[in-house]
């Protein structure tokens, strides 16, 4: 993808975008939904209207066509142009016969299923170069959004307008008429929804940042609550609730429900996915009577060690008393250890929470004196198959002789990267490989062929990766 963006105005992940070009991320693209007024689903179906030049974007109204023609116009010329000298009545009407070919589902080796996606992919990479060759600029977003998320039958790539019918409920998938009882599509559909609304509030991200810095470290939701909550969804409405009575309702920003909802479980997941998705795995290892436990987190960011909240770890394990977390992994700031300030019910009982950052890739960590032997080893969404330096690191996670818990951004993620642990550890123990109750509640499309990816959406547990009493190198 990254070649793709950089032919892309803004240079960002699709969805992803950093603080610098909040201005202008209000503008997206689905495509089923009126671009102007962004109606979609029952209350825009009967009328929902494509351009008829490009198939690539639809209208409620033609005063809302008419309104978008001016934006519009170069891109869907350069479309037609490409329809012509590709002697296609839609540009991505190859789709369906290279997915015929090889349908997903016949495809059992996993780096297959990474091929096919990938021939896929080529098709989105040929229109994305002739379009900017023809246009002489870069893409818009909006542009860019058009090639990456297409209108075609979630089944079958089937791409021909006149054939398919748009999902009443979400703005993104549609189905041909084979399909249209589709029945593995109301866990996606829920999710496109989500992922609507996360796109469309993230202009309303920066203003969230007062109310979420009220919601501070000293929560009287920790008094009330010892067991640990069942999802990430029920811990977001229990913690947003008793914080919300406590600081009142003076500081909530004026904006919908669903926004504000939204905000929320965007912000409380990036907090607390990684420290429940680990306690989580703790209590299915049985590891929840440690007094003090050493966890290493490989391939670690900046984000895990400024984000995310791992005191929230010891509020649910009252044995644990010393917890310390390792970082380690080229992105992480620098070299440090510090002891951290925690909550006064930590305080109380003297618990204590230490963290310690290693810049360097977790093979050449394991040769250090300083090694500590985890108790625990967790990699959030390493994608393990798209960084060359993991083969070296996965030859050595055996090291530490403790259980290891990975996640994924999707299903098709998970089930690739598991296959580097299971090849490289083939009497490893897996106890655990479904969903994650923890995964982030946030939902970005990564492109067509792939579900909607969440961070932590996947998690897959292994009590053991090779026979105990082997010695390690
Ligand atoms: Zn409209
Ligand atoms: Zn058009
Ligand atoms: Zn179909
Ligand atoms: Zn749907
Ligand atoms: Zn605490």
């Amino acid at each position: 993808m990254d070649y793709l963006q950089k032919l892309c105005s803004e240079s960002v992940d699709i969805e992803n975008h950093d603080e610098s070009i909040i201005e202008s991320s209000h503008e997206f693209y689905f495509p089923n939904m009126c671009h102007i007024c962004r109606c979609f689903g029952e209350e825009a179906n009967i009328n929902l209207k494509r351009c008829g030049a490009c198939q690539m974007i639809s209208y409620c109204c033609k005063d809302h066509q008419i309104k978008d023609w001016s934006s519009h116009k170069q891109f869907c010329k350069v479309i037609c142009q490409i329809k012509k000298e590709w002697k296609v009545n839609n540009v991505f009407q190859s789709l369906k016969s290279i997915a015929q070919k090889k349908a997903l589902i016949y495809l059992e080796d996993d780096v297959d299923k990474q091929k096919y996606h990938l021939s896929l992919n080529n098709l989105n990479m040929r229109l994305v170069i002739e379009t900017v060759t023809l246009l002489r600029r870069k893409l818009t977003k909006i542009e860019f959004q058009m090639i990456s998320f297409p209108r075609i039958c979630t089944v079958c790539y089937e791409s021909n307008s006149d054939l398919l019918i748009n999902c009443k409920k979400c703005p993104l998938s549609s189905f041909c008429k084979d399909h249209l009882n589709y029945s593995n599509h109301e866990s996606e559909c829920k999710k496109n929804i989500a992922c609507f609304n996360t796109v469309r509030s993230i202009f309303y991200r920066l203003k969230s940042f007062t109310l979420f810095d009220k919601m501070m470290i000293d929560s009287p939701y920790y008094n009330a609550t010892k067991k640990l909550p069942s999802s990430m969804l029920e811990f977001i409405e229990m913690r947003s609730s008793t914080d919300l009575t406590q600081f009142g309702k003076s500081d909530v920003i004026n904006v919908s429900e669903d926004i504000k909802s939204t905000i929320f479980k965007r912000l409380l997941s990036d907090r607390f996915s990684r420290g429940f998705t680990t306690l989580f795995a703790i209590e299915k290892l049985s590891l929840n009577n440690l007094q003090s436990m050493v966890i290493h987190i490989v391939g670690s960011n900046i984000g895990e060690t400024i984000v995310t909240d791992w005191e929230v770890i010891l509020h649910f394990l009252p044995n644990l008393q010393k917890l310390q977390l390792i970082f380690i992994g080229p992105d992480v700031f620098s070299n440090s250890k510090e002891t951290k300030i925690v909550c006064n019910l930590c305080k109380m009982e003297n618990k204590k929470l230490i963290f310690e950052t290693r810049k360097t890739l977790y093979h050449d960590y394991c040769r250090e004196e300083s090694f500590l032997k985890p108790d625990l080893i967790a990699c959030f969404d390493p994608g393990f198959h798209v960084y060359k330096t993991w083969k070296k690191s996965i030859k050595v996670l055996n090291k530490g002789q403790c259980p290891l818990l990975v996640t994924a951004i999707h299903n098709v993620e998970a089930c690739i990267d598991k296959c580097y642990i299971d090849s490289e550890y083939p009497s490893a123990k897996c106890i655990f490989n479904d969903n994650n109750p923890f995964a982030y509640i946030c939902y970005q499309r990564q492109d067509i062929y792939y579900p909607i990816a969440a961070n932590n959406q996947c998690l897959y547990i292994y009590e053991s990766l090779d026979k105990k009493n082997k010695t390690t190198k």
